[in-house]
């Protein structure tokens, strides 16, 4: 059974990191998608916890006005929880955060580490996107969690990064920089195993290698952009599996087998 998925809301963003993976696949071309459509589908198929992630291939908050229908569109279904991920560099008016509070919305920042570390991938943009933090902790009284890119530069420097975000004492999702600047999986799981003898440290179950779980692609969850659904936000450049408008019912039926601790995409192409 299905029971999360991504839905990229745009394709437009306003960074351009160095190891970004989505404008790494440049060649994928954008099209409009129907997220309502998408919305009516989880809301007639999720069982008793579903889980949607409003991220994908560019930063939500620069359509903010469109997130904020879609989390309103989706707020009597007691089953159905969100989370949205940004980089921190569009602040929200006070009433916006009391509304993704109020609607239980996890707001992760997309934050590498200490500043001369997220600077040198994420355009310079550490103060902007910390002044964001700290206006989302004034509103909410509590920090956000983070996310943070595990690269090169992060596992030279391990325990300043973790040092960095023990100071907020609250979860962090690290996920392993793949591509030209890539880690590998073991030297990923071993910066991990690292850092949660000191700060939580989110473990995925069966939802992604990058986010140091197993790999969910063709199980339980699904990534839509562009108008399609893919396996995952990472396999964009391979074949969609259908239309985002394709019932769940359907997309239960595209199981994948392989070893799961291994990234599936890793796996077809290397
Ligand atoms: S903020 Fe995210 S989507 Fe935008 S360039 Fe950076 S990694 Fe890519
Ligand atoms: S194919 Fe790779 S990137 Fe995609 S969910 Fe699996 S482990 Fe993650």
């Amino acid at each position: 059974m299905v029971n999360r998925i991504c839905i990229s809301i745009n394709n437009r963003c306003n960074l351009a990191c160095k190891y970004c993976h989505f404008h790494e696949k440049g060649n994928i071309e954008a099209a409009d998608m129907d997220v309502f459509e998408i919305l009516d589908n989880v809301k007639r198929y999720a069982g008793p916890k579903f889980k949607i992630g409003f991220v994908g291939n560019g930063e939500c908050f620069l359509d903010w006005p469109l997130l904020r229908a879609y989390i309103a569109y989706i707020e009597d279904y007691t089953n159905i929880s969100a989370y949205t991920i940004t980089n921190g560099t569009i602040d929200l008016p006070e009433e916006e955060w009391r509304f993704l509070e109020d609607h239980k919305i996890n707001v992760g920042f997309s934050i590498d580490g200490y500043k001369e570390l997220h600077n040198m991938n994420r355009c310079g943009s550490f103060d902007k996107a910390m002044a964001t933090v700290e206006h989302y902790k004034e509103v909410t009284g509590h920090y956000p969690t983070f996310n943070a890119t595990v690269g090169k530069d992060s596992l030279a420097n391990s325990q300043k990064v973790i040092d960095f975000f023990k100071s907020f004492g609250t979860r962090v999702t690290f996920s392993r920089m793949i591509g030209r600047y890539g880690i590998t999986l073991q030297e990923y799981r071993d910066f991990l195993a690292k850092a949660e003898l000191e700060i939580p440290v989110r473990r995925g179950g069966q939802d992604c290698t990058m986010y140091g779980g197993q790999c969910g692609s063709g199980i339980n969850n699904y990534f839509f952009a562009n108008g399609k659904v893919y396996y995952c936000g990472n396999c964009i450049d391979l074949p969609p599996i259908g239309h985002s408008s394709i019932p769940f019912e359907e997309l239960e039926k595209t199981r994948l087998e392989f070893d799961r601790n291994y990234c599936y995409k890793e796996t077809i192409c290397g």
